[in-house]
């Protein structure tokens, strides 16, 4: 524990001041543009990646990157994004999955999950990955075909996410617009699923470490 105190330190003495301003004006009210969905993994650092910062995105995270369908039970996936397009009115909807993502590899390796009763029932809402695989790129080596589902699992969370009838009502009256990303933690790269070429192109074309 002693990094994280000595981090919370130096955000008083040093970072907390410089920013007093910005914090007093959102104590009582948040207005982000944003609603960000991603995966839990302490890889995919948001703020970091999109040089965002404090009341810029509203985010959701959980194994998988999953937007729940079908179940009928309320849940705190669903609630926020309800919360985020209807209360927040956020303007854009992202969802990234991350390369190397866990929960694809237990969902491809079908190892790993024999004492996770309550991981392996979360995971049964990426199996919707393998009917949206994408075809594998081979820029990502030894790791493509587990690329290419966790891609797969991106399309599949946003058409969740499309479903939704917050979302679906806001996209409708062209208040908010849904977004597919991928992101690559070797590379930095980022690339968005293109819905009419239905394939993942870069975000932007000469990103960091632009191989691809
Ligand atoms: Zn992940």
């Amino acid at each position: 524990m002693e990094r994280l105190i000595e981090g919370y330190k130096h955000f008083l003495k040093d970072v907390f001041p410089r920013r007093r301003d910005q914090f007093h004006l959102l104590a009582e009210m948040q207005a982000p543009e944003w609603l960000f969905i991603t995966c839990s993994d302490s890889r995919v650092v948001p703020d970091l990646i999109l040089g965002t910062g404090p009341g810029d995105l509203f985010i959701t995270r959980n194994a998988g990157n999953v937007v729940p369908i079908g179940s009928g039970d309320v849940d705190g996936v669903t609630a926020t994004i309800e919360y985020a397009v209807e209360v927040l009115k956020v303007k854009h909807a992202i969802l990234c999955g991350h390369s190397d993502c866990g929960a694809l590899k237990a969902a491809l390796d079908r190892k790993g999950l024999e004492n996770l009763p309550k991981a392996r029932r979360w995971l049964s809402h990426v199996e919707a990955a393998f009917s949206h695989r994408q075809p594998p790129n081979p820029a990502d080596g030894e790791h493509a075909e587990l690329a290419a589902l966790i891609r797969g699992n991106v399309v599949a969370q946003l058409l969740n996410l499309k479903a939704q009838p917050s979302v679906a009502q806001a996209v409708a009256h062209g208040k908010l617009t849904v977004h597919g990303w991928y992101y690559d933690i070797l590379s930095g790269c980022i690339e968005q699923y293109d819905e009419e070429m239905r394939r993942f192109l870069p975000l932007i074309l000469d990103a960091a470490g632009g191989k691809r």
